[in-house]
């Protein structure tokens, strides 16, 4: 049994993996942490000393992951995260305290088999259809733009994709983002609007042709098999380990 606190216990999120942690006969639910505390602790650091976690898993908020993470290893306690908006910056931040406490970090933009898969056939795509845009929708309590998915998505392709230039060469933007953010080249669009959970397409225009590869989250336990094995699995690894397609056998 593998001793696991869940930080953001209160959360959309992380009521969901309380439940899927608790249900699985290989992890033992220890505690539960969040910042108003109802039927949890408060304090990270408080809750790691009195319920002795081997992984702490975070579905938190993006301007406090980064420091619960490092609490976390600090303490020498494994981490999972599903908190999205950590930047290249932070990760290399997690990265040397993982590396320096010999204490895993598994971080991952998506939990659902589905977008992962959904990722790995866009990469494959990318280098037949070089000209792709994504949309990626989501929940309208999201609090960080574009989704950690659709950066993920963008950076894949980025490593497939020859350098290329997309659009009009002359295009005018009449209202500013009209044409949505930009990761090398990659234009992305995010809407934000109550239905949706998580959402994304991503479009690929060819020669009279287009091709959409379209994932949709329709439930927040589509998460929970990949969260779950994340928990098992970091034990296992050694510093930072990000993407979930690195743990599927
Ligand atoms: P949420 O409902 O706002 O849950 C976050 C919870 O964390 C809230 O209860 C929040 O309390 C609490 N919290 C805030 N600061 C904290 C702190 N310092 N210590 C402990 N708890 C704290 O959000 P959500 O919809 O569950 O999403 C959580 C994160 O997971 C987001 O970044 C989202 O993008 C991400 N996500 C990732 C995946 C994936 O597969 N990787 C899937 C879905 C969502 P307050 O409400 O009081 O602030």
């Amino acid at each position: 049994m593998i001793r696991v606190l869940v930080n953001g216990a209160n959360g959309r999120m992380g009521r969901t993996v309380c439940e899927a942690v608790k249900n699985d006969p290989d992890l033992e639910f220890v505690g539960g942490v969040d910042v108003f505390g109802d039927g949890v602790e408060r304090d990270l650091k408080t809750a790691i000393e009195k319920f002795q976690p081997q992984v702490m898993i975070d579905f938190t908020r993006p301007d406090v992951v980064l420091e619960n993470v490092l609490t976390a290893l600090n303490l020498k306690v494994a981490v999972v995260v599903g908190t999205t908006g950590l930047n290249d910056e932070s990760k290399e931040k997690i990265r040397l305290a993982a590396e320096s406490n010999q204490t895993p970090a598994f971080i991952a933009p998506n939990f659902a088999i589905g977008a992962v898969l959904m990722m790995l056939f866009a990469r494959q795509a990318a280098k037949y259809l070089p000209d792709v845009e994504i949309i990626e929708l989501h929940h309208d309590k999201k609090l960080d733009a574009p989704s950690g998915t659709a950066i993920q998505t963008a950076a894949m392709i980025s490593e497939v994709r020859e350098k290329h230039t997309q659009g009009h060469p002359d295009e005018v933007e009449k209202i500013p983002c009209a044409r949505g953010a930009q990761i090398d080249g990659i234009r992305i669009h995010s809407v934000r609007l109550p239905g949706y959970v998580a959402h994304q397409e991503v479009i690929f225009g060819g020669l009279g042709q287009t091709l959409s590869i379209r994932h949709d989250s329709m439930d927040r336990n589509s998460f929970m098999p990949g969260v779950v094995l994340a928990a098992k699995k970091v034990l296992d690894l050694k510093g930072l380990t990000v993407g979930l397609e690195k743990i599927l056998d």
